[in-house]
Formats: C-alpha cells, sequence, structure tokens
C-alpha cells in the first residue's frame, strides 16, 4: 500500500516536472542545458526508448491484425494467442474499441514490435514480449484504496440511487453504493417507504488506479435520517481470527432483523396491504392482503428470512408462486414469477437474501410485480405494520472496546455536512426521466 502511494507521488511528480518543462520559454531551456525531460511512462514502459504505435482493435479484428503489420510470424502469433488464452491470463478475444500500443526499436523502419500492450480492463493489462521467442504475462497498475465521505438528501419524487447520482461522478460506482447502503440498512429503514428531507452519511473506501476511481471497496459507516429517526450503522469486527464483521448501532446491538423489509431492491410499491381495493384485473372491490412491488421482469426476488420452501408452484390466480416459512410464527410468499430460480423446490432450506425466482407477470396481474404477502400464526398480516423483535446485542466484553471504537468515527459523521444538490435545471429534467421512463 505504502509502496504504491509511493509510486503514485513519484508518477504525479514526474508529470508535474514534464508540465513544468513544456511552460519554459526557450531563452531559458537553452541556458539550463544539463536539464533532462522526464522519460514518459506508460505500463511500466519508458516510450522515449521506443518507436510507439498507437491502434485501436476494429470489429472482428484477431490478434493477427494486431500483430502482422509489425512483422510477427504468424507461428509466433499463434503462440501469443495460445499463450494468452491460458487461464491465469484469460485473454480469449480481443475485444473491438479497445487501444493498444506497439513498441519496436528506435529507428527500426521495419516497425517489428518489440512488445505490445493490451489493457484488459482499468486494472489489468497484458504485456506479449517478442524479444526473445514468444512471452505473454498480465500485469495490474498499482491500485490504490482511498477513504473518501458521501452525503446527500432525499427530494420529492426521488429515491437512494438519483440521490446518488447527484453526488458520485462514475454512474456504476452509484449502483454499487446503494447496493452497499440498502445492505446496511435492510433490516431498519424501509428504502420504499423514503421521504422528502431523509438524509445520509457515508464513510467508504474508493479504488482507484493513475487516480482515476472505478470501484467502491465497501462502506465502513453510515448514518441515515428517516423521518426524523436517525440510524448510525457502524463495521466491526468481532472476531480477528474468524473475520467475523458486522455492522452494529451506536449501542452496540446488530443491525440484522429477523426480516428483510422488502423482497426486491428498488422498485416501487404498486399496492398496499388494505382490507378493500378495486381489483384491477377481477374490476371488483376486495381485500389486497399483501403488497406489489412493481419492478422489471426479470428482476430477482429474495428470500426475505431464512426457512424452508413450503410450496414452489402454479395457480390460475397467483401465477408461479413461493411460500416459505421460517418458524411457527412466520410465513411469507411471492406471486406472479415469471421463473423459480435453480433449485427452489418444496422442502429446500432458503437463507435470507437468496434469489427464489424473477418478477414477472403470471397469474392474474397487469404488469411485472411481486406480490408479497406475509402470514403471522396463519393470517396475512401488514409486514410494513409489524414489529419485529429487536435484534441481538453484542456481547458485554466486547461493548467497551466498541463504544470506544465508534467514538471518533461518530464524531467525524456528525460534524459532516450534507452536500446540496446541483443545478436545479438539471435535477428537473432528471426528475421528469425517473416519472416518464422510456
Ligand atoms: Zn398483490
Amino acid at each position: 500500500m505504502r509502496i504504491t502511494k509511493y509510486i503514485g507521488v513519484l508518477l504525479i511528480q514526474l508529470i508535474f516536472l514534464s508540465c513544468e518543462n513544456g511552460n519554459q520559454p526557450k531563452t531559458e531551456s537553452k541556458k539550463d542545458s544539463v536539464y533532462l525531460a522526464p522519460p514518459v511512462v506508460e505500463f511500466g514502459f519508458v516510450l522515449d526508448s521506443f518507436q510507439v504505435f498507437r491502434d485501436t482493435v476494429r470489429p472482428d479484428w484477431t490478434m493477427s491484425h494486431m500483430f502482422a503489420p509489425h512483422s510477427i510470424s504468424q507461428w509466433d502469433i499463434n503462440r501469443a494467442a495460445e499463450k494468452a488464452a491460458d487461464s491465469l491470463i484469460g485473454l480469449r478475444y480481443v475485444k473491438e474499441g479497445t487501444p493498444f500500443l506497439v513498441l519496436s526499436k528506435l529507428g527500426d523502419t521495419s516497425r517489428t514490435a518489440q512488445y505490445c500492450i493490451y489493457p484488459k480492463n482499468i486494472v489489468d493489462y497484458i504485456v506479449f514480449d517478442f524479444t526473445d521467442s514468444v512471452h505473454v504475462e498480465k500485469r495490474s497498475k498499482p491500485n490504490e484504496v482511498h477513504e473518501r465521505i458521501l452525503s446527500g438528501e432525499i427530494i420529492q419524487n426521488s429515491n437512494l440511487t438519483f440521490a446518488l447520482d447527484q453526488q458520485m461522478q462514475d454512474l456504476n460506482m452509484t449502483g454499487e453504493m446503494a447496493e452497499y447502503i440498502a445492505g446496511v440498512f435492510a433490516w431498519t429503514i424501509d428504502f420504499f417507504r423514503l421521504h422528502p428531507g431523509d438524509e445520509f452519511k457515508v464513510i467508504y473506501e474508493e479504488k482507484s488506479v493513475e487516480g482515476v476511481p472505478y470501484a467502491v471497496g465497501g462502506i465502513s459507516s453510515a448514518w441515515f435520517k428517516h423521518q426524523g429517526h436517525e440510524f448510525y450503522a457502524f463495521e466491526y469486527t468481532l472476531d480477528s481470527a474468524t473475520n467475523k464483521v458486522g455492522f452494529f448501532n451506536e449501542e452496540g446491538k446488530e443491525m440484522r432483523r429477523p426480516f428483510l423489509m422488502a423482497p426486491v431492491k428498488y422498485s416501487r410499491i404498486s399496492s398496499g396491504f388494505s382490507s378493500r381495493r378495486f381489483h384491477p384485473v377481477q374490476r371488483r372491490w376486495k381485500a389486497h392482503l399483501g403488497t406489489d412491488y412493481a419492478a422489471p421482469k426479470g428482476t430477482p426476488i429474495m428470500a426475505t428470512a431464512n426457512g424452508v420452501v413450503i410450496k414452489a408452484s402454479y395457480s390460475g390466480g397467483n401465477g408461479n408462486y413461493v411460500k416459505i416459512k421460517h418458524d411457527e410464527t412466520y410465513s411469507t410468499q411471492y406471486l406472479h414469477m415469471s421463473g423459480f430460480a435453480e433449485g427452489i423446490r418444496k422442502g429446500v432450506f432458503v437463507k435470507q437474501g437468496q434469489v427464489i425466482g424473477y418478477v414477472g407477470s403470471t397469474g392474474l396481474a397487469t404488469g411485472p410485480h411481486v406480490c408479497y404477502r406475509f402470514w403471522k400464526n396463519g393470517k396475512q398480516i401488514n409486514h410494513r405494520a409489524e414489529k419485529f423483535p429487536s435484534s441481538v446485542p453484542m456481547v458485554d466484553s466486547l461493548l467497551p472496546d466498541y463504544l470506544e471504537y465508534i467514538k471518533p468515527i461518530k464524531a467525524k459523521i456528525d460534524d459532516m455536512p450534507i452536500t446540496p444538490y446541483l443545478q436545479q435545471e438539471m435535477l428537473d429534467t432528471d426528475l421528469n426521466e425517473i416519472k416518464n421512463p422510456a
């Protein structure tokens, strides 16, 4: 880690130096005759010592298209392709649009490749070495991890993902971050009932290469204000030997609860639990003893708690459905699935969060959604109004250490301001897209 950072600093210094040199007036650079421009380094190669050819993989290209113009024999190309396909390197095909480098000797008019560098992803790259027979190697750019903070608020007609989109540059990372936050608070906050004015703060790890962030490494603590109630979550290692890690609140109670708040992530409630509603298909008033979550067809449906599948079948009204018995008191049911997840059948044990099927509109349904039904002692109830048994506190012996550990982290979170939204105009157009998706 330290070394990585050091290399990073060195590189930045090199770049800085080269910029400075470029800006110097010519007369001065003449005077300063001992000044040597720093070498340009890319993928660990000093580019100044080579002729550098840059190209991009075009449609239907193979490695032959990349290497043949650089005097590599078909025999060597085949060996290179064979070695690249090795499971440790995993490059079977070159991908259209990938920019690559070919390096050949300075002054070599035949442009014979000595090396070819092909970036596999943002971190890893493949080096083809033709200097002495054919060698192929996967290398990685130094990966950096930084602690970052993030905060935001939920505004009218928006959701967590939207709020994160406003604060994070990379939309892939927004999705990851939403997963992490929803994961930590899944047992505490109903993400379908977020209110305008709800706020959040997160301390997280950001992974980057060459100063460009590309992934969320995880979140270490978070705070959510939901309808005026504040919820803290701190990651804490209970047992370093077994690496048992959990999230706990400010009193040391585990964030985990017996039931997830919803069987699908990031959808919306299209119909709540009620003893009387107008049925859209049957066109008559009847009770709706479940909660409908509308989501695109194929969205994974999760078991909201550990339990045993007691039904995985089809009926005219329910369509494909699964019923899970969790204990003597509680059972849950998931209707209108497009299909079951692999291995889901009567008698199998499922874990909380396990995918049991996929959103569909089989049975009596107007559009893709999952109708989630919750049974307590054989009676259907509104799970969103149910008070579940509270979570298990941390063992007493660990509590003092834990409370000491979270003190500075909590202070840091408390000091963090809530980042306001960006320009209002941008926001309005985005909101219209959310309301009227294409
Ligand atoms: Zn329903």
